[in-house]
């Protein structure tokens, strides 16, 4: 069966074809600028050319009727009608408490999604008009909701309530939730799989380095912590985010600077993070390595920054689990900086063999042998995971 994975934003959308018996991709792209000037298509046929063109999105409708125009196009397409097409998979972003796992969409589970929208305005609402778009153009093809916040749902109350008055979780759902759920779902079980360990039987410390990141703790295949919390702002230092803070600096800040809560937000979101630590040097972490070998002093800060915050949740979450089987790197930092793993795992002692640290794109033990504590990067693939989730569902 083939099945389309759909990951919608506000004015993107990306999107992969998948066989979803032998896993290969068949092709992938992504809808740019929807609904402003300029909007284009991006698709590639696996194997063939990455085609740009300009194409009218007015909306997501538009958008998705593009790509599916792409993917049945007589030249390059490759499937010749919408019915060989068995199934879509939708990235939701926040699934609030109500989806502890993926659902086949119906009327009533885009309620409850939309129920979840004021916790994640950004993403949900877009996330909604994928959904309703795919909808439109292929009404009779089933449906499959995987959420962001899924696999975290399995977290101790101890693990995601805040210390703050309980009559606000009672009134608002405040509470930890985490995100990424799908990248530390398969990347841990992959983790057992590569060590050739029964997963119920693992502990297993997931960092989920990118652009956004978070890290988490999975005992016995279930996640029991995980540092993103409510928002994705909170944990790990990342590209422009700021990650854990005292909540007082925001006052203090609101003071010195005459700010209010907007401006205190967006600094913290889009200005911080190795951006901010920096001095403003870049977000990009190939720019911060580049500039930190050559000896760039506000970069070498930024990094060991980053890096100590990571080896903090690393000693929490071990402490929590009672001990630590494997931690496994991945995303685009995780997975493609050697320098960084080395730098994290100077700091827990743990010795790493060289030659397989400086590989790429592959599963790899990167501890040496007998290492108590294994050491892995495992390429994270949420699509793929998309993918077996709704094939399970919908076979
Ligand atoms: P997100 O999905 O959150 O946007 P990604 O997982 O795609 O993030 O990761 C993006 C980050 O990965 C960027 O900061 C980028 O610089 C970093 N990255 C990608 N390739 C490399 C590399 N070769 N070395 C170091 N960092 C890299």
């Amino acid at each position: 069966m083939k099945i389309l994975v759909i990951n919608c934003g506000s004015s993107s959308l990306k999107f992969q074809l998948i066989d979803a018996v032998s896993e290969e991709l068949i092709a992938k792209g992504l809808c740019e600028r929807i609904g402003i000037d300029g909007s284009r298509l991006v698709y590639t046929p696996a194997g063939g050319e990455k085609q740009i063109k300009s194409v009218e999105m007015k909306d997501h409708t538009q958008a998705i009727g593009a790509m599916l125009e792409a993917l049945t196009c007589e030249k390059t397409g490759v499937v010749k009608s919408l019915d060989e097409i068995g199934a879509v998979g939708h990235r939701i972003v926040h699934g609030g408490d109500k989806f502890a796992s993926s659902t086949i969409i119906n009327d009533e589970v885009i309620s409850a999604i939309e129920s979840c929208n004021e916790l994640a305005p950004l993403h949900n609402p877009a996330n909604l008009l994928g959904i309703a778009a795919c909808k439109e153009h292929m009404p009779g093809t089933p449906m499959v909701a995987v959420f962001d916040t899924a696999f975290h749902q399995t977290m101790p109350e101890e693990a995601y309530l805040y210390g703050i008055p309980y009559e606000y979780y009672k009134k608002y759902r405040i509470r930890r939730y985490g995100f990424h759920g799908t990248s530390h779902s398969f990347v841990s079980a992959r983790t057992a799989e590569v060590l050739g360990e029964n997963y119920e039987n693992l502990k297993i410390i997931v960092c989920h380095l990118g652009n956004g990141a978070s890290i988490s703790a999975v005992k016995n295949g279930k996640c029991i912590d995980t540092s993103m919390g409510l928002t994705p702002l909170e944990g790990l230092i990342m590209g422009t985010r700021s990650g854990d803070i005292d909540p007082a600096i925001m006052e203090f800040l609101a003071h010195k600077e005459k700010m209010g809560v907007e401006e205190i937000m967006d600094i913290l979101n889009k200005k911080s993070g190795v951006l901010g630590v920096s001095d403003g040097f870049s977000s990009d972490f190939r720019d911060i390595e580049d500039a930190f070998e050559a000896g760039n002093e506000d970069c070498v800060r930024a990094l060991k920054t980053f890096a100590h915050r990571v080896v903090k949740y690393i000693g929490a979450y071990t402490a929590e689990m009672g001990g630590v089987d494997a931690i496994s790197f991945t995303a685009g930092v995780g997975e493609n900086s050697p320098i960084l793993r080395r730098m994290i795992c100077a700091y827990l002692d743990i010795e790493l063999n060289e030659e397989e640290n400086i590989k790429r794109g592959e599963d790899v033990v990167i501890s040496v042998p007998g290492s108590t504590t294994k050491v892995l990067v495992i390429p994270t693939n949420e699509e793929l995971a998309i993918a077996r989730e709704t094939l399970a569902l919908v076979k």
